[in-house]
């Protein structure tokens, strides 16, 4: 990405050296938008002020052109100088007092509407001029979206074509005007990228408009070719699987095509310090659990000028092992037989009440749970729960799907019809899609259970009591690891449901006590008969209910007893195997994938002292790991190597499964399987 000062004092030719070395496929270049880096003739479109007769990004285009490179140009919309605020007043954002908005980092500049004809007109003019002139092969548009609600003439009068109502007054997402507006902007924006999209084809017809980023994962699926991530690292309390996170959910609405991960090499922390370097270990973590996770990486880089070097021979070497074993990297599918679900549905309808907040913690706690048990897993976009889509899941987790319509329900329910499992908390299915409380779950056949209500919470010093089985005298399977316990912390809210048939006892409630004074710290009912977990088997299907929130608790406290029982409950409910089994010590995120002629089993490593709060200071290598990985019967196992230590490792096989055992693993860890 270049400033507006390097013409003339950055050196193409450096950069163009640079993509040969690191073996780049493809560069996206900063061609126009706030700042033109060519000789643009669209009015109003400002040149940089150091351009003069230059053309650094057609000198660009062309020596990645002349390495058989693809190009990407990329705009940037969302700011404008003041001869357009003087021409065009009605091309700036205006903010709820009726002023029009100053840029908040550079008070020169003005921020644009993004809904009206500055994105609509204007952009559509520089992306047709920058395709005619090079015809690239896609334009890659940053801060394309806008920046909160704007009052502009325009945007007053389409929204209330759209829906009768004046803009809202505030951005409470529980406010059902907020809520049309958001409804609003998403049909806005996908107007606007089919147009963009529209200009692009039309000059060219196998260049793509890319958006960075699109607030609807259904829609983005549906309408890319290719995508990329705008993740580009941790900044605060960002566990490192966030990247991969980022993956997954993008992956569930995109099939397998081509997804790329933006990451940094500067630190992304608030006070956006943009020319800096980040650590070694920090960004080969991130970027290793983007691979992982099937991303390809895409370094991003301000400023054609640099200050600090250290980062490029760090990308040189993740480029150059990339490039070595691409093969392995080209994934035709995800075999993980788990997903979690997640629901845009109810991130945005859901939220009104204490026990419904934070949200997003529970299935941050699941997935963090999942990292731990070593669970290779997908996850699903809740808008796509037909039996075609879920065929590759034995178990389907919900943290707390609080919303979902009738008809979701319904695939839900043949989904374990077919064979599939289900392990569900709190509210789920407690809601219809817009938000309206049922009178019962939606799914209250599957789990079993009535809601009777009420939510009770927050519980402070609640227990959960483990009973063992009265006909076999010992405790249910997914007690396992905690026999010795008696009991252990409840979460903080739980619900009140009524069993509709009989339940197993595996664990009960113990009332919140007094924690104060000291002197009447005693379980004032040490045993009651409400179960916290409701355990259903049916021929083929096994269903687990957590009526409490033990995801959320487990995000906000990481106790080691809700991460156990909630990899037991896993195992339980799956009732088959994983496709890879790794045993040993540290915390490894754990993913699997086939290629053409080929299955790789990557590992990455996360144990070291700053997995929660980075960056990695160092890489701290694990031991030994024992790792069996079911091969597809109609596979032959042809070479099994190790794509990071370079090692061949000792391998048996049995009963359909490849048992090896991986010395140690410093970062990142790929094992593959040539098949035939
Ligand atoms: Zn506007």
């Amino acid at each position: 990405m270049m400033v507006e000062n390097d013409p003339g004092n950055f050196d193409p030719d450096f950069w163009l050296d640079y993509f040969k070395k690191v073996h780049a496929d493809a560069a996206c270049l900063s061609a126009g938008g706030i700042v033109a880096y060519y000789p643009t003739e669209v009015p109003l479109h400002h040149r940089s002020l150091w351009l003069g007769d230059s053309d650094p990004f057609g000198y660009l285009v062309k020596g990645c052109r002349d390495m058989n490179m693809s190009v990407i140009a990329r705009t940037d919309p969302h700011a404008a100088w003041e001869n357009v605020n003087q021409t065009h007043p009605d091309w700036i954002q205006v903010e709820s007092n009726g002023e029009k908005r100053r840029h908040w980092s550079n008070p020169k500049l003005w921020v644009t509407c993004a809904l009206g004809p500055y994105n609509f007109e204007f952009m559509n003019d520089v992306h047709r001029e920058i395709m005619e002139l090079y015809e690239i092969d896609g334009i890659f548009s940053n801060r394309w979206a806008g920046h909160g609600i704007c009052y502009c003439e325009h945007c007053q009068k389409n929204f209330r074509t759209f829906s009768g109502l004046d803009l809202p007054e505030t951005n409470n997402r529980l406010n059902p005007i907020y809520q049309k507006w958001t409804e609003w902007r998403i049909v806005r924006l996908k107007e606007l990228w089919l147009l963009w999209d529209g200009t692009i084809r039309g000059v060219k017809a196998t260049s793509r408009f890319i958006p960075n980023g699109f607030p609807d994962k259904i829609i983005t699926g549906a309408q890319s070719d290719i995508f990329f991530t705008d993740h580009q690292a941790r900044r605060g309390m960002i566990p490192p699987w966030s990247n991969g996170k980022r993956a997954k959910e993008l992956r569930a609405t995109m099939g397998m095509k081509p997804l790329g991960g933006i990451f940094s090499v500067g630190i992304e922390e608030q006070y956006r310090w943009k020319d800096s370097v980040q650590n070694e270990a920090e960004v080969r973590v991130w970027v290793a659990e983007g691979t992982a996770n099937n991303m390809r990486p895409w370094f991003a880089k301000f400023s054609g000028v640099l200050y600090d070097t250290r980062w490029l021979g760090i990308v040189e070497k993740i480029y150059d092992w990339h490039y070595r074993h691409e093969k392995y990297l080209r994934n035709v599918r995800s075999l993980a037989n788990v997903a979690i679900v997640y629901s845009e549905q109810t991130e945005r309808n859901y939220g009104g009440e204490d026990w419904q907040n934070p949200y997003s913690w529970h299935e941050l706690g699941m997935y963090h749970a999942l990292v731990e048990a070593r669970v290779p897993f997908d996850m699903v976009n809740d808008q796509l729960l037909s039996a075609e889509q879920l065929q590759n899941y034995k178990l389907l987790i919900l943290p707390n799907i609080a919303l979902l319509s009738d008809a979701q329900c319904k695939q839900l329910k043949e989904f374990v019809h077919n064979g599939g499992s289900i392990l569900a908390t709190f509210e789920t299915s407690l809601y219809d899609e817009h938000g309206v409380r049922r009178k019962n779950f939606g799914l209250a056949d599957l789990f079993g259970v009535s809601y009777s209500g009420p939510v009770e919470g927050p519980m402070k010093n609640s227990y959960l009591k483990f009973n063992k089985d009265s006909s076999t005298s010992s405790y249910h399977s997914v007690l396992e690891g905690l026999e010795d316990a008696f009991r252990m912390i409840n979460g903080v809210w739980r619900l009140n449901v009524s069993p509709e048939q009989d339940f197993p006892s595996p664990i009960t409630l113990i009332p919140s006590y007094p924690d104060l004074p000291m002197e009447h710290v005693y379980p004032l009912e040490p045993d009651t008969d409400i179960r916290e977990l409701y355990l259903r088997e049916t021929e083929k299907s096994r269903v687990a209910y957590i009526p409490w929130d033990i995801d959320r608790t487990f995000w906000s406290i990481l106790n080691v007893d809700h991460g156990k029982l909630l990899t037991n409950l896993v195992k339980w409910t799956l009732d088959e195997k994983l496709p890879v089994e790794v045993k040993g010590s540290g915390i490894l995120d754990i993913t699997v994938w086939q290629q053409e002629h080929s299955i790789a089993v990557h590992m990455v490593n996360f144990t070291n002292p700053m997995m929660m709060k980075g960056p990695f200071r160092e890489l701290i290598p694990v031991g030994e790991q024992a790792v069996t990985i079911n091969i597809p019967s109609e596979y032959n196992i042809e070479n099994v190597k190790l794509l990071v230590s370079g090692k061949i490792p000792q391998y048996d096989i049995s009963d359909g499964r490849l048992m090896l055992t991986i010395p140690s693993i410093l970062d990142h860890e790929v094992i593959a399987v040539d098949m035939s």
